[in-house]
């Protein structure tokens, strides 16, 4: 198993007050697969995809992402496994203002490592034109393509994207849903995604519904649905 979750617990501590955000999380995905994480804002989706791609650590429970047990790492230990292996996607793309696109993906770190390169990941995302831009001279539909190749240019096994469309219009949504779609397809990537919108579920092998701190449900899709045929 790929992701192999369990019992994951996680809570926040401010002066007195504790909150209890993960309460015992179990979730499995299979190497290769789409997953996608459904739940109320402020239910743990974000902690949960953190502590997965470890820029978080858990409490307690069992997180193993490709075998690697990363509960148990140390810190320089989880920054590794982080930079090996995981690509990031934010809903509002994270890039560097003062870079170009181009610049924007170099400062990726392993990239020389990667099978991939920056011209052909901007070409994966139809970017490749525009590689000497700003990013305050793009559409937010294409900063999202450029903070995509810079999520993938190292070939990551693992790409957690919180809320890619939650700032994006109707038809460049699913364009970005289309696109992340031909990556897993393209490069075998593993895709774990929170969403609000449950009409992507279509698209997942599975789908998880996090509520009051644990996976409430479950869904296993027997059959996964082209981002361009979903109707929203
Ligand atoms: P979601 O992504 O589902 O909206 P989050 O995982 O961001 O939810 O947050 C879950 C809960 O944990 C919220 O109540 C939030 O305020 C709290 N929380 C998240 N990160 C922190 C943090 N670093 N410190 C304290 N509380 C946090
Ligand atoms: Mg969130």
């Amino acid at each position: 198993m790929f992701i192999d979750v369990s019992n994951l617990k996680k809570s926040y501590k401010s002066g007195m007050v504790t909150t209890n955000v993960l309460k015992g999380i179990d979730m499995k995905l299979e190497k290769g697969e789409i997953g996608i994480i459904l739940g109320p804002s402020g239910s743990g989706k974000s902690t949960l995809m953190n502590i997965l791609g470890g820029i978080d650590r858990g409490d307690s429970g069992r997180v193993a992402v490709d075998g690697i047990e990363i509960n148990n790492l140390n810190d320089d230990k989880l920054t590794d496994y982080r930079r090996e292996n995981i690509g990031f996607v934010f809903q509002f793309y994270n890039l560097v203002p003062n870079l170009t696109v181009e610049e924007n993906i170099e400062v990726v770190s392993n990239i020389s490592k990667s099978p991939l390169n920056i011209d052909e990941v901007l070409a994966a995302v139809e970017m490749q034109d525009k590689k000497h831009r700003f990013p305050r001279e793009l559409s937010g539909g294409e900063q999202q393509r450029v903070s995509i190749a810079r999520a993938i240019v190292k070939n990551p096994k693992l790409l957690l994207c919180d809320e890619p469309t939650g700032a994006l219009d109707y038809l460049t949504s699913r364009s970005i849903l289309k696109l992340l779609q031909q990556v897993n397809q393209k490069y075998g990537t593993t895709i774990l995604m929170i969403t609000h919108n449950a009409a992507i579920a279509a698209m997942a092998n599975r789908v998880f519904k996090l509520r009051s701190g644990v996976i409430a449900e479950d869904t296993v899709n027997q059959i996964t649905v082209p981002a361009e045929r979903i109707e929203w």
